[in-house]
């Protein structure tokens, strides 16, 4: 039996689906471990306690709520001096956090601070005796490790999207708590947040994400790509890197090696070769389909279902026929 640190992600007021995964994994590792108590870090500006009772429908036993007016947006110091020193005073078994733009930034500060271990990008975790054995993609995702980490506590950050939040209702007990260290005296002041893509889906959440590549030939033929997210409604859009540097898509919408990680229900690749560093980004999906029209590229490897054709054929009628069946449901 052992407790289980989890850090909630939020952004403003609100709290980040990714922090939900982290409870949902936190709580799933107590479970597994025995039955030990979650215990779930909340840090935000004032309003956020608000959302401590739907960490507790998550499976947190105690949330610890840190609700400050310098705390608008994230803060690296904070954060990590305030979820270190909860560490430190509990006897933590694991911390879970995410593999986010935030959580990359955060996880490894923290393991830095306890000089403890940490895996970040884990794709599983599971207990076999007194370790808890995790799987984690590497040499950009052609081989994936299993890693035993028996040091406690282990810092575990979950790749986005590879568990879906479950609601598993506990007490929720609330633990007001003021931060570490004072907003005002940080060094690194994070002064504004912009949303990549118009506010549309994040990528690393969406449970649908289609990729175009060069195939598409010109920034403007991007409208297939969009029509078709468009027609699922819960598709965000993304691009290889070829693109991107074309400056086709911004950068943000970059997958792969260099650029995001994505692990949605359904990957849809549209012209898409295939290349290693690409891969590295979106391998991991539960389903993956490919439109090319060469039957030898690479990405037919890791597809589940393959189109060989014309794409400025098969996403016109691909989006027509995802709008029909839509129409039924
Ligand atoms: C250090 C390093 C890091 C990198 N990091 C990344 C990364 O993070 N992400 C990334 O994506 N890349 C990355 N790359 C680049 C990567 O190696 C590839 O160059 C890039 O992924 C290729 O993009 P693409 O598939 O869009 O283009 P291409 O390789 O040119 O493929 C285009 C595909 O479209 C198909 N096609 C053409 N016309 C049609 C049509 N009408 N209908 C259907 N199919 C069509 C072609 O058959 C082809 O397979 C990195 C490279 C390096 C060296």
């Amino acid at each position: 039996m052992a407790n289980v640190f989890a850090f909630v992600e939020t952004r403003g007021t609100d709290v980040r689906k990714v922090g939900l995964e982290a409870v949902t994994a936190a709580r799933m590792l107590a479970d597994k471990s025995g039955g030990g108590e979650v215990h779930a870090l909340l840090l935000g500006p004032p309003g956020i306690a608000a959302k401590a009772s739907q960490i507790g429908q998550y499976g947190a036993d105690v949330i610890i709520v840190v609700e400050h007016a310098g705390l608008a947006n994230y803060s690296p110091e904070v954060a990590t001096a305030t979820a270190a020193d909860r560490m430190k005073s509990g006897s933590y078994r694991a911390a879970i956090f995410s593999t986010s733009a935030q959580g990359r930034d955060l996880a490894p500060r923290v393991a830095a601070r306890l000089g403890v271990s940490i895996v970040t990008d884990v794709l599983s975790l599971e207990i076999e005796g007194d370790s808890i054995v995790v799987r984690h993609p590497m040499n950009i995702g052609k081989v994936i490790a299993t890693i035993a980490i028996a040091a406690k506590p282990a810092v575990i950050a979950m790749r986005p999207n590879v568990i879906a939040p479950a609601q598993n209702e506990k007490a929720g007990r609330v633990e007001k708590a003021q931060p570490a260290i004072d907003p005002a005296s940080a060094r690194v002041k994070v002064i504004e947040t912009r949303q990549g893509g118009g506010g549309k889906l994040d990528l690393a959440e969406a449970p649908v994400v289609i990729a175009g590549g060069r195939g598409l030939k010109a920034a403007e033929n991007f409208k297939l790509v969009e029509d078709l997210a468009a027609a699922f409604g819960n598709a965000a859009v993304g691009a290889t890197r070829a693109v991107t540097d074309d400056g086709w898509r911004p950068h943000s919408d970059q997958i792969g090696q260099t650029g995001r990680l994505v692990s949605p229900q359904l990957y849809i690749a549209v012209g898409i070769s295939g290349a290693v560093q690409h891969l590295a980004g979106m391998r991991t999906s539960n389903t993956i389909v490919a439109v090319n029209r060469d039957k030898d590229a690479p990405i037919f490897k890791v597809a589940d279902y393959g189109i060989v054709g014309d794409l400025f054929e098969v996403i016109p009628a691909l989006t027509e026929a995802v709008r029909e069946a839509k129409k039924h449901h």
